[in-house]
């Protein structure tokens, strides 16, 4: 007989994730706790091994380091259903970013932000900001991003300040956070999303990368160009990128980027729109923005 996968599946993997806030339960004596959003599925009642059974009772979500020491066998079944029950997690998840490359590229639709910048931005707010920064203490330079994220109400769902992240768990209906596939997602009940694909190309694969989805070969080319300008490569000549997908609405626009492609609608009286963006490349000094008679910014892409 084939032994069934070890995975108990996507709708087991919600559940879990959920009943642990996205964060790893294990909380300390003084009160900390630890909170890492990458989470693994231990099985402790019945065990994984002779059993091959996914029951949701008897499993819970913890971080990689505690995942082990629970198949070590350092909490009995009782201590892991309470921590099933009161994780340390509570109402904001809270995570010091775990990627920091030295330069950074978002790819959003067809276009790129190269350098510094922001994918765009909603009512004057950046979505995912970045900016390279010298930390002389460490010796090392590094991206760090700072943005203030909101749901369609525009309340505040998602800080970045100084690479920590801060997410509003009310509402919010799915976080994955994956070390191996270099993904974050996160899901709101009103179909706000962020989603991010992290990847890394030597100077050649992003050539070819950049050719693969941009239509004009000389837009491909002064892309490539203008990384380099900026100093977006890294000291082992890398390209690291973000692949950058969403929905965003404000009162005003609503935003879905998919892929290649960013549709946009504005909802503003006298100003009905609807269409998908082509391919722009969007520096510190390059920006698309929208504005309505000369008035306030409503939309703008970089
Ligand atoms: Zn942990």
């Amino acid at each position: 007989m084939k032994r069934p996968s070890r995975d108990p599946g996507t709708a087991i993997k919600l559940n879990l994730r959920r009943e642990v806030n996205f964060g790893c339960p294990v909380r300390h004596k003084d009160g900390s706790g630890c909170g890492c959003p990458i989470l693994t599925f231990h099985h402790f009642d019945p065990p994984w091994a002779g059993n091959y059974l996914h029951n949701p009772e008897g499993m819970i979500a913890l971080c990689p380091h505690h995942h082990n020491q629970a198949d070590g066998g350092l909490w009995s079944n009782e201590q892991l259903r309470i921590m099933k029950k009161s994780p340390f997690v509570d109402d904001v998840l809270r995570v010091q970013w775990p990627w920091q490359p030295e330069s950074l590229v978002i790819k959003v639709g067809a276009s790129l932000v190269v350098g510094s910048g922001s994918p765009f931005r909603l009512d004057g707010l950046p979505v995912l900001h970045f900016y390279p920064e010298e930390i002389e203490d460490l010796g090392i330079s590094t991206v760090t991003f700072d943005s203030d994220i909101r749901d369609a109400n525009r309340k505040s769902w998602l800080k970045i300040k100084d690479s920590y992240f801060d997410l509003r768990l009310k509402n919010t209906t799915n976080v994955i956070f994956s070390a191996q596939t270099k993904t974050f997602l996160a899901k709101h009940n009103d179909n706000t999303y962020i989603s991010l694909r992290f990847k890394k190309y030597t100077f050649g694969e992003y050539k070819a990368w950049l050719e693969s989805f941009m239509p004009n070969p000389e837009i491909a080319v002064s892309a490539y160009n203008s990384t380099e300008k900026v100093g977006a490569v890294d000291s082992d000549g890398n390209v690291s990128v973000i692949l950058f997908e969403g929905c965003f609405k404000t009162h005003k626009v609503g935003l879905s980027v998919k892929k290649d492609k960013i549709h946009f609608e504005s909802y503003l009286p006298g100003r009905f729109e609807s269409f998908e963006m082509g391919t722009t490349i969007v520096s510190a000094e390059h920006r698309a923005i929208m504005r309505m008679h000369n008035g306030p910014e409503f939309f703008s892409l970089g």
